[in-house]
């Protein structure tokens, strides 16, 4: 049996030339399969089980030479200290949309809050919300069934029961609820956008990244739908791309008080609107 240090070494070294972050992705999918923090792979340096270098091999093989993410690979993928299962129809987790669960759980603490999320995908947002706030009710919709299928198996495995999924567009969603916070990360990928995304994100759902010409169609349904559904002490809370700040203030401007966060790498992220 190889150790992790050989391992990592190996995987390194085929990646070399071939990945941009070469050391970073041998490490993460060690530590993926080994079930262990980076930190923990190098200091303990387990020894690793054949059939597990197997398929590290495997996985590395695809990573590099199809350029597959690694999450779709693994079939699951970390967010917010829980692990999702995800595939190639649905977004790969970010970090940034860990800063829009943040925002939300800091902002509201208590209460029995009633909770919409506009295209859930793999569920990271309303699923990880609907854990920490057990005591609030979450309607998810998305528009793709096999979308919903991951998100059902990911609230299955988390054994939710404060949770209910609808396949549904939101430009033709009409339920008779309004709703306290009303949550989104929507396509926001313009076209012009779409043509220079990197091969990585290009293996990422179509329909989860492109918001049509300018990026903003989903705001504009977004807002309208919030005019008629969103409870008068509530708020949306939206995930945005960094140029979009400006016409989302305009797209906004009649429907209330805006306020735009920026994430960690000092892009704006996140926006809040309040009437
Ligand atoms: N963050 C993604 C990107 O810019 C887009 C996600 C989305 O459209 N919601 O690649």
């Amino acid at each position: 049996m190889k150790t992790y240090r050989e391992l990592f070494r190996e995987i390194y070294l085929f990646y070399k030339g071939r990945l941009h972050e070469p050391r970073r992705e041998a490490e993460l999918l060690l530590s993926y399969l080994l079930d262990r923090k980076v930190a923990e792979c190098y200091l303990e340096n387990p020894e690793v089980p054949a059939e597990t270098e197997k398929q590290a091999l495997e996985i590395s093989r695809l990573r590099a030479l199809e350029k597959i993410p690694l999450a779709y690979l693994l079939g699951r993928w970390h967010f917010y200290g829980q692990t999702f299962a995800v595939d190639e129809n649905v977004l790969i987790p970010r970090p940034e949309t860990e800063q829009l669960v943040e925002t939300v759980l800091e902002d509201r603490q208590g209460g029995s809050l009633k909770c919409l999320e506009i295209g859930v995908g793999s569920g990271i947002i309303i699923l990880t919300l609907a854990l920490k706030r057990q005591g609030w009710n979450f309607t998810g919709i998305d528009r793709s069934q096999a979308a919903l299928e991951i998100c059902r198996k990911n609230s299955l495995s988390f054994g939710l029961n404060n949770v209910t999924l609808l396949e549904a567009d939101i430009a033709a969603f009409a339920p008779q609820d309004k709703f306290d916070l009303i949550i989104s990360n929507p396509p926001y990928v313009s076209a012009e956008r779409m043509i220079f995304l990197s091969a990585e994100v290009k293996k990422e759902p179509e329909i989860a990244l492109f918001g049509g010409e300018d990026g903003l169609d989903f705001y504009r349904i977004i807002s309208g739908f919030s005019e008629q559904h969103l409870n008068p002490s509530g708020a949306v809370y939206l995930e945005i791309d960094d140029n979009q700040k400006e016409p989302l203030e305009e797209i906004f401007g009649s429907f209330g008080k805006r306020r735009f966060y920026r994430d960690y790498a000092g892009f704006w992220r996140i926006m809040k609107v309040m009437l």
